[in-house]
C-alpha cells in the first residue's frame, strides 16, 4: 500500500502542531516536526541543540544541511511507518528538493501539501498567547515572531508554487475552530 506522506505548511501560528496530533491519530502516521527536534536537541544540550537555539531566538531559519541530515536520519528511523506528517519541513526550495529526492529514492511521494492560511496579526495574537503559557522564548517576543513570519513570506511561502507545479497544493482557511479546521483538512485529504 502506498504510504500517505503529508506536508503539513503555513506559517508560523498557523495551528500545524495542533491539527497534527488530530492527523497522526486518525491515519496512524509518524509526526515529524523539525522545530520539535530542534526544541529537543536544545533541551538535550546537545551541540546541535545550542547552536540552534540562538538561530531560533532570533527566529532566523536553522541551515539546511541541519534540518535536511535530521529528517533524513528520522525518516530512516521510521521504515515501517504508514506514513509521515512533514509539520515546520520543508521551509526552502533546498529543503524540498532533498525530501523529494528521499522520498523518490523510495518510491514514496509527497502526496499532498495541506496549507493552512491565517491572517499575519491572527498569528502575531495566537503566538503570543501561546508564549504567555508556554514559556516558548521564540513566542514572547513581537519582534521576533514578526520576523519568523516575515522568513516564512519571504523563504518558504515560495514553496507553494513548488508543490503546485506538482499538482499537489491545498489551501485550506485555517480560521476557525480547531475540529472545524480538522474536517477541512481530512476533506481535502480524501
Ligand atoms: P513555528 O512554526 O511556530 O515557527 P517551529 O517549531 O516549526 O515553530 O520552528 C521554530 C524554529 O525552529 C524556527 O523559527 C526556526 O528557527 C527553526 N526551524 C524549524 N524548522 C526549520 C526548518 N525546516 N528549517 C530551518 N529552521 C527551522
Amino acid at each position: 500500500m502506498s504510504k500517505l506522506n503529508l506536508v503539513l505548511f503555513g506559517p508560523p501560528g498557523a495551528g500545524k502542531g495542533t491539527q497534527s496530533a488530530f492527523l497522526i491519530q486518525k491515519y496512524g502516521l509518524v509526526h515529524l516536526s523539525t522545530g520539535d527536534i530542534l526544541r529537543a536537541e536544545k533541551d538535550a544540550g546537545t551541540e546541535l541543540g545550542l547552536m540552534a537555539q540562538e538561530i531560533m531566538g532570533r527566529g532566523d531559519l536553522v541551515s539546511d544541511d541541519i534540518v535536511i541530515s535530521m529528517i533524513r536520519n528520522k525518516i530512516e528511523a521510521h521504515l515501517d511507518a504508514k506514513g509521515f506528517i512533514f509539520d515546520g519541513f520543508p521551509r526552502t526550495k533546498a529543503q524540498a528538493e532533498a525530501l523529494d529526492g528521499m522520498l523518490s529514492a523510495k518510491n514514496e511521494p509527497i502526496v499532498v501539501m495541506l496549507a493552512l492560511e491565517v491572517p499575519e496579526e491572527e498569528l502575531v495574537k495566537r503566538l503570543l498567547g501561546r508564549g504567555a503559557v508556554s514559556g516558548r522564548a521564540d513566542d514572547q517576543n513581537e519582534s521576533v515572531i514578526r520576523n519568523r513570519i516575515h522568513k516564512y513570506e519571504t523563504e518558504t511561502a515560495p514553496l507553494k508554487d513548488y508543490y503546485g507545479a506538482q499538482g499537489k497544493f491545498k489551501g485550506i482557511n485555517g480560521v476557525g475552530g480547531v475540529e472545524e479546521i480538522t474536517a477541512r483538512l481530512v476533506a481535502a485529504i480524501g
